[in-house]
């Protein structure tokens, strides 16, 4: 596969220990998602750092592909994309805490209104500001996180309707099992989130033009629940959410995350390996250490389990893992200084998938990713055309 480098940050210096985002694989990805769910809307949710992608990068990148809306976690993550002169409307799914309001209008984030006091809230800080707060009311349809129950949904429906600073232009659900292989309690929550839904047409009233309510589980098995937009996030980046879920729509990786040797030797048998002594080899074995730990990101648990590609082939880890190094046992195989590690990814025709680091740490592939420590460098690379 050959690259063009867009960008390399940390100012181009990079540390032998890097992640790699290939952008090209980010928009096919993109691309299969808004075909499956067309006419919905897309948006991207970037939240952790884009999953570990890289908040800004991610976010540039989907804003060039037409995302509608972008959807973050934190007050924070949404001033940080405005400061880097992203335009594009965001979202901020989580809860309002303290005085954070008037922060959310000068920068022109869409606050989530999970009940009728934060909504007051919102309503009187915009009147006082003089302008316009942008709104989405959440409702709990059967997570219990945040958001205004489903059976008590109707008298804050009822009071954005009097909300004159507030622009309502969302409604919004989440699910707590979208991505199992038994659909009924989705289907639950989707029947309680149409039913909040009936509430306009009961009135004669125009719906709030953004509808929302599927992630990427859903987004792969319950159409109905599609609406106006999407909220799709680890299927962005080529990851399903779960073994048991339905492979409707073709993802492929979009990250994946490098090393290189940097010190070679000869083990004597009987001679243990790293912190607590807990490996060792009855015969000499050649091994080598990599510049990678769990201060990263990769996990400390993995330990005894995890293995790395070098030069095409795939070898154990072997004793603790290190805050910034761990060891690899080549057994009389070689390798030199400077060679590449794959920890994730592919490489060579061997691929080593998060979904298997999530095993050998006992996790989800979620935590592997939205783990990946900042100060591993992201390198981002597009794919050359043919004959380009
Ligand atoms: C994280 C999150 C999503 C995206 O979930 P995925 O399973 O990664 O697609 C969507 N909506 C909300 C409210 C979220 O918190």
């Amino acid at each position: 596969m050959a690259f063009n480098e867009s960008t390399i940050s940390n100012n181009g210096i990079v540390r032998p220990t890097y992640i790699e985002v290939n952008l090209t694989r980010l928009t096919e990805n993109y691309r299969a998602i808004e075909r499956a769910v067309a006419p919905a809307k897309m948006m991207p949710i970037l939240k952790a750092n884009a999953y570990g992608h890289g908040l800004v990068e991610v976010a540039r990148h989907v804003v060039s592909l037409g995302a509608a809306y972008l959807g973050v976690a934190f007050l924070e993550e949404g001033i940080l994309l405005r400061e880097m002169g992203i335009s594009a409307p965001i979202l901020v799914l989580g809860g309002i805490i303290g005085n954070q309001v008037p922060l959310f209008l000068k920068h022109d984030l869409t606050l989530t209104a999970s009940s009728i006091e934060k909504l007051t809230q919102i309503n009187e800080a915009a009147a006082e500001m003089g302008v316009r707060a942008r709104v989405h009311l959440k409702i709990d349809t059967g997570m219990e996180r945040i958001g205004v129950h489903y059976y008590n949904a109707d008298s804050l429906l009822e009071a954005a309707l009097n909300c004159e600073h507030c622009l309502v232009e969302g409604i919004y659900s989440h699910f707590a099992n979208a991505d199992t292989a038994v659909l009924q309690s989705a289907q639950i929550q989707l029947d309680r989130f149409n039913q909040v839904l009936s509430f306009y047409e009961q009135r004669g009233l125009p719906l709030p033009p953004l509808r929302h309510m599927a992630n990427s589980g859903a987004i792969l098995q319950l159409p109905g629940s599609h609406f106006d937009m999407v909220r799709a996030g680890i299927l962005l980046y080529g990851v399903y959410p779960s073994d048991e879920v339905a492979k409707t729509i073709a993802a492929r990786p979009v990250l994946s995350w490098k090393s290189r040797v940097v010190y070679f030797k000869v083990v004597l048998p009987d001679h243990p390996v790293s912190y607590g002594s807990t490996w060792q080899s009855d015969h000499m074995v050649r091994v080598v250490t990599v510049p990678v730990g769990y201060g990263d990101g990769y996990f400390r648990r993995m330990s005894g389990q995890a293995q790395v590609i070098i030069r095409g082939k795939r070898y154990p880890v072997i004793g603790r893992i290190c805050m910034d190094q761990l060891m690899v046992n080549l057994e009389w195989d070689s390798a030199y200084n400077n060679d590449e590690v794959t920890l994730l990814g592919e490489s060579d025709g061997q691929i080593i998938r998060c979904e298997e680091l999530a095993e050998w740490a006992g996790t989800i592939p979620y935590e592997i990713l939205t783990n990946i420590n900042t100060r591993v460098s992201r390198i981002y690379l597009t794919e050359k055309k043919q004959g380009a």
